[in-house]
C-alpha cells in the first residue's frame, strides 16, 4: 500500500498518520521527494479495511501496489535511485560503473598490482573475494580476514571504492569494518537471514541473481533488504544456469530491460560468471552496455593461469583496457558515459 501524501501536508500529520498506523502493526517507509511525500505501508493490510487511510488529513491518494515486491517497484518509487558508494562515486546516473579486480584476493602485492592497472583503466571499485563460496570444500576458500585488510588497504591507496563478499550472516559486521559495498554471491541470493541482516545496515548492498532465480525472485530478495531499511540496493545479472553447456551460464540479457522497467534500484551485468570463459567477456560486457546496465562487475588477473580461482574467466589487464575503450564506445550510444 503507498499513501501520496498533498503537497501541503504538514510534519505533524505525516507523524500522526505514522503514529496510528504503527498502532495498526503496519511498518512506514517514507520517500521524500522534490514534490510530495510518499509512504510506503507494509503489513497486514486487511487492517486498512477497518481503518481506511483515505480520512487521515495530509493524505491526497491511496495506491494498492500490485506487485509482491513492494519497497523495490517502480509504483512505489519513480525516479531511478542513485546509490553513493563511496565520496564521489555513484550508481543509477548516466555514468556506468565498474568494478573490477581478481575473483579471490590471493596477496596484498597481487592484488595491488591488479588494482593500479584496473584503476588506470577507469574502473573505479576494486573487487575482489576473501570469503569465497566454491562448489568444493576442497577448493581455496579465500583468506578470511586477512583478505580483507588487503582490500581495504588497497582501496586507500589507489582510491578505489571497495566490494567483497559476504556469505553468512555472522560476518556482516566484519566484514562492513573493511568493505565499502557488501556482495551478495548467486548462492546467497536466497539466504534470508543474510539479508535481513543487511538491511539493518546502511551500507550499499550488491545483490547478485541466483543461479536458477527468476527475475521476481531477485526482486522479492532485494525487497528483504530494503524493508528492513535499507534502500541502498543494486542488483545483478550474473548469468542462470540453462541447458547450454558451452558457457558456464547463459547471460539473461532480457533481465537488464526487464528489471529497469520493474524497479527503481539500480542494475549490473557480471559478463565473467555469466560466460565463463575470458574471450566472451567482451560481447557479454558490451551487450550489457547497450541494454542499459548501470554497471559492470568484470573479473581481472594478472596472471589467470596462476589464479586460485576463476581464472578462466578473467581479463588480463591489457585486455581489460582494451575492452573499456570499446566500452566507452558502446555507452556513447547509449547516451551513458564510462
Ligand atoms: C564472484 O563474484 O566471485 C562470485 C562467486 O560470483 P557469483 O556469486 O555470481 O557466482
Ligand atoms: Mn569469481
Amino acid at each position: 500500500m503507498i499513501v501520496i501524501l498533498k503537497p501541503d501536508a504538514t510534519e505533524e500529520q505525516l507523524q500522526h498518520l505514522i503514529k496510528k498506523t504503527e498502532a495498526l502493526g503496519l511498518k512506514a517507509h517514507i520517500s521524500r521527494g522534490v514534490e510530495r511525500t510518499i509512504i510506503g505501508f507494509i503489513g497486514p493490510e486487511d487492517v486498512l479495511r477497518v481503518t481506511p487511510l483515505e480520512v487521515f488529513p495530509g493524505v491526497e491518494s491511496v495506491v494498492p501496489v500490485l506487485a509482491p515486491y513492494k519497497l523495490v517497484s517502480r509504483e512505489f518509487k519513480k525516479e531511478l535511485s542513485v546509490i553513493k558508494l563511496k565520496d564521489d562515486i555513484h550508481i543509477g546516473g548516466k555514468q556506468i560503473i565498474v568494478m573490477a579486480g581478481p575473483c579471490s584476493i590471493e596477496s596484498h602485492a597481487a592484488l595491488l598490482e591488479i588494482a593500479k592497472e584496473v584503476k588506470k583503466a577507469g574502473a573505479t571499485v576494486l573487487r575482489g573475494g576473501a570469503f569465497k563460496p566454491r562448489t568444493s570444500p576442497y577448493d581455496f576458500q579465500g583468506l578470511g580476514e586477512e583478505g580483507l585488510k588487503y582490500l581495504q588497504e588497497v582501496g586507500q591507496a589507489t582510491g578505489m571504492a571497495t566490494i567483497t563478499e559476504v556469505m553468512d550472516a555472522r560476518d556482516v559486521e566484519l566484514i562492513g569494518k573493511y568493505s565499502d559495498i557488501y556482495q551478495v554471491g548467486a548462492r546467497n541470493m536466497q539466504n534470508f537471514t543474510l539479508l535481513k541482516e543487511l538491511g539493518m545496515t546502511q551500507k550499499p548492498v550488491m545483490l547478485k541473481r541466483g543461479l536458477s532465480a527468476t527475475i521476481k525472485e531477485l526482486l522479492m530478495s532485494a525487497e528483504y533488504i530494503l524493508s528492513k531499511g535499507n534502500f541502498n540496493v543494486i542488483l545483478c545479472e550474473r548469468g542462470i544456469r540453462t541447458f547450454e553447456t558451452a558457457t558456464r551460464n547463459t547471460l539473461d540479457i532480457n533481465a537488464v530491460a526487464v528489471v529497469k522497467e520493474l524497479t527503481h534500484l539500480p542494475m549490473m551485468v557480471d559478463p565473467s560468471h555469466a560466460t565463463g570463459y575470458w574471450n566472451f567477456v567482451g560481447a557479454a560486457a558490451k551487450a550489457g552496455v547497450a541494454a542499459g546496465c548501470d554497471g559492470l562487475m568484470i573479473e581481472v588477473h594478472s596472471n589467470p593461469q596462476q589464479a586460485l580461482s576463476d581464472g578462466a574467466q578473467s581479463l588480463l589487464p591489457e585486455k581489460f583496457e582494451s575492452l573499456m575503450g570499446e566500452l566507452r564506445l558502446v555507452a556513447q550510444a547509449v547516451l551513458r558515459q564510462i
